[in-house]
């Protein structure tokens, strides 16, 4: 897959699964880990952008709420919090490396609204030119309503159009698509994609492989925003952040969506 293997400049979303211990606490050394070879990536010669979840779990913690809201304005008031200590760790962690982070906050009118786009596209694009990693979430505080990005998924992948990625990659808590759900042992991995049909939607959704938080059908709605400008996606387990340079070096176990 040369496309993946040669691809320079890579989005990578990370979800809560990952970041988090279910605690809703940091994973602190998986998520060092993570950011140590995102850094090393970026050394290689690689633009990295990282799309990260993980403030409304974290805001859980920080609150001392007990379980995780369930309404708008405390999910709101928690992302809040979370996305704090979120860049917190980032900024300190990439500094180590010597490399500068930079956040965005993005709703989904990045896409509808023309001056939104542009106004994005812009600061994205000049942060890549001053060798910034741009760390990007929702916004979830001026998000009214939960059809704006309420998982990452799709937002990782709106974010690849918009800097004009390679690849995009989703680390998540499986390592791939199966073909029925990956906790059964009869169940097949499946490397790689080339069309995403109406049947393996609904097998996806049937059969639920779906650990991760978002589930696997954001994932495929994800590469297929990302296919329509011929971006492949790669799905992997964020579990072991060095799965990341398995990519690049042709090893990894992980499904490629290439939709070309
Ligand atoms: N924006 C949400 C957060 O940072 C994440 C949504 C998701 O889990 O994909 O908590």
């Amino acid at each position: 897959m040369n496309k993946v293997q040669n691809a320079r400049r890579v989005v990578i979303k990370v979800g809560t699964s990952t970041l988090c211990y279910k605690t809703g606490n940091l994973n602190l050394r998986r998520v060092r880990k993570l950011i140590e070879v995102m850094s090393d990536l970026k050394n290689e010669g690689h633009d990295i952008i990282f799309v990260t979840s993980g403030a409304i779990g974290i805001g859980v913690g920080r609150a001392g709420l007990s379980k995780r809201p369930t309404d708008i304005p405390t999910k709101q008031a928690c992302a809040a919090i979370g996305q704090c200590e979120l860049m917190n760790i980032y900024d300190r962690e990439f500094s180590k490396f010597n490399h500068t982070v930079a956040q965005l906050l993005v709703t989904r009118d990045v896409v509808s609204n023309k001056t939104r786009h542009e106004n994005a596209f812009n600061t994205l694009h000049r942060l890549l030119e001053m060798n910034i990693v741009p760390i990007i979430n929702a916004n979830d505080t001026v998000s009214i309503d939960q059809l704006d990005f309420d998982e990452n998924d799709t937002l990782s992948a709106v974010m690849a159009q918009l800097c004009e990625a390679d690849l995009l990659v989703i680390l998540t808590d499986v390592d791939g698509l199966y073909d029925m759900n990956p906790s059964d042992p009869n169940a097949k991995h499946i490397p790689l994609v080339t069309k995403i049909t109406d049947d393996l939607i609904n097998s996806t959704k049937q059969k639920g492989s779906e650990l991760a938080s978002g589930g696997m059908i954001t994932k495929l709605e994800a590469a297929m925003i990302a296919g329509e400008t011929g971006i492949p996606t790669v799905i992997i387990n964020g579990d072991d952040p060095e799965n990341l340079y398995r990519i690049f070096d042709g090893t990894a176990k992980c499904t490629i969506f290439d939709l070309n």
